[in-house]
């Protein structure tokens, strides 16, 4: 059992100033793994306090002590490796394969890329009479989803850190583990006092106290639209400001000359990946009419070879949705798909056999979906797969680009001109060719309603900075 009925505060564990608790379920086997406590308004304040205590003398570190800082969390988060694979796969249900080489590494090599970068950022710059300072932008606030528990809380932490705001994290309540790990390893490498706290507890109540505190200078949140709508409806009110990573309905574009099963394999791998519970991920294969067929057939023969199951088989590809509700959503989903003219290929509503406990979902692709059907236009956050057919490459970059997001896109293919004439029109912010591996130093975010602001690299570091303008400066 993980119990952390306290949360984290200038350095020590404190008593929650409530004692209201929130269970946390192995959305795997259904059972309760431990518990948080459900953080109060007192609670949070006290954290911000805290912080707001720590930020003049943080603020203040050079880059340089600033990046050995994040080189000692790199080195102590690479000490806990087993831990953070145990806890994220107890509380997310990531299967161990993937949580080793995705969800572990991601966290780490935000703290790497940051000790890197940081140390040739430029905090000053001259122009022709000005003097331009950038200043840490303060107390920053984090609100996290639980899809990539050390991802999403350390590309924040990273960026915060390098540029020299103080925080306070709100880590989602179907995966708070990892975050108390995180905080052990800052504790470990050193992170002074009130740099670092954690509040845990639910949206309504630690999220959007956080989107108001007057003493939070710039929220930073990773979630779904509807909540990022409030959270900057609550900063308006005294002009915070927001970065918000949202959601997406990633297009991946199949070009005509593509390798049939490699992008059969591409477009299953997507959905199959975390279990379609990635941002990112590429929910709409836009294949050419003439490739349809072959394309089909490629996915009835590969899709076993991404099998559904126990997350700690080493040969799982996909593991559980996050919680019941979670399931409940993603079969409704499938259910709309069965109840529009689309065609079923593969899965479809209920659990895989021999899966009955756990909050498992089938592999599930639809084809003849058009453009406008709502699952080929809503985030399902499932592993669902809407195939759709286009005739002409304009058409299927109308296609791609014609959903309220923006978040990333994919092109397959081999014709140089095809590819960087694709990649170049998706109104995205992450455009992916061939699988090519993700760039940590590039920044990552959305077009559209896929959020506003940008993380990861110099970019994320920039967005807990504040420029200052000093003309006349003697
Ligand atoms: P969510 O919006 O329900 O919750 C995210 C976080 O916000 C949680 O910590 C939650 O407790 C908190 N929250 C809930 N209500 C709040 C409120 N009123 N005020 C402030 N905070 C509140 O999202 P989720 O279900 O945890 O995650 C899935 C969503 O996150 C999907 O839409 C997915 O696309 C999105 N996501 C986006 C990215 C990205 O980088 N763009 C990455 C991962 C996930």
């Amino acid at each position: 059992m993980y119990n952390y009925i306290q949360h984290y505060i200038n350095g020590q564990w404190v008593d929650s100033t409530g004692n209201e608790t929130i269970d946390v379920i192995n959305p795997a086997t259904e059972e309760k793994i431990g518990e948080i406590s459900s953080g109060t308004k007192e609670d949070l304040d006290k954290a911000v306090q805290a912080a707001r205590d720590a930020f003049p003398a943080f603020s203040q570190t050079t880059k340089e002590e600033r990046a050995d800082l994040l080189d000692r969390i790199a080195d102590e988060y690479e000490k806990r490796k087993d831990q953070f694979i145990e806890v994220i796969m107890a509380e997310l249900g990531s299967p161990v394969t993937f949580t080793t080489n995705v969800q572990y590494q991601m966290g780490l090599n935000h703290f790497r890329t940051a000790a890197k970068l940081v140390r040739d950022f430029d905090f000053t710059e001259n122009r022709e009479n000005s003097f331009i300072q950038k200043d840490a932008i303060g107390v920053a606030g984090l609100i996290t989803p639980w899809n990539f528990p050390t991802n999403q809380a350390s590309t924040k932490l990273a960026s915060a850190f390098a540029a020299g705001s103080t925080v306070v994290l709100k880590p989602s309540t179907e995966t708070p583990f990892a975050a108390v790990l995180l905080k052990e390893v800052f504790e470990a490498a050193g992170v002074p006092k009130g740099v670092f706290n954690l509040v845990n507890g639910t949206g309504s109540t630690i999220g959007n106290g956080i989107s108001s505190h007057p003493d939070i200078d710039f929220v930073s949140f990773t979630g779904s639209g509807g909540v990022g709508t409030k959270i900057m409806e609550n900063a308006a009110q005294d002009i915070k400001k927001v970065s918000l990573e949202l959601g997406g309905k990633s297009p991946i574009v199949v070009l005509d000359d593509a390798d049939v099963d490699y992008a059969a394999k591409t477009a299953i791998s997507h959905i199959a990946g975390n279990t379609g519970q990635v941002c990112t991920a590429g929910t709409r294969a836009l294949v050419p009419e003439s490739m349809h067929d072959d394309f089909i057939q490629a996915i009835k023969n590969h899709i076993s070879e991404y099998p559904v199951g126990d997350p700690k088989d080493k040969s799982t590809f996909t593991g559980p949705q996050v919680s019941e509700d979670q399931w409940k959503t993603v079969q409704d989903y499938i259910q709309k798909g069965i109840d529009s003219n689309a065609t079923l290929v593969t899965g479809g509503t209920g659990k895989p056999e021999g899966l009955e406990t756990g909050y498992y979902s089938k592999l599930t692709v639809f084809t003849n979906v058009k453009p406008e059907d709502t699952i080929a236009q809503e985030e399902i956050f499932g592993p669902v797969l809407s195939v759709i057919t286009y005739n002409d490459l304009d058409e299927a970059i109308e296609i791609a680009n014609g959903t309220i997001y923006g978040l990333a896109g994919y092109v397959v293919g081999n014709d140089p001109e095809a590819l960087t004439k694709t990649a170049k029109s998706l109104r995205s912010g992450r455009i992916v060719v061939n699988n090519e591996q993700a760039d940590f130093t590039a920044p990552f975010g959305g077009f559209d309603q896929s959020g506003i602001g940008r993380e990861w690299g110099d970019y994320g570091i920039e967005e807990f900075l504040e420029p200052k303008t000093i003309v006349g400066l003697p």
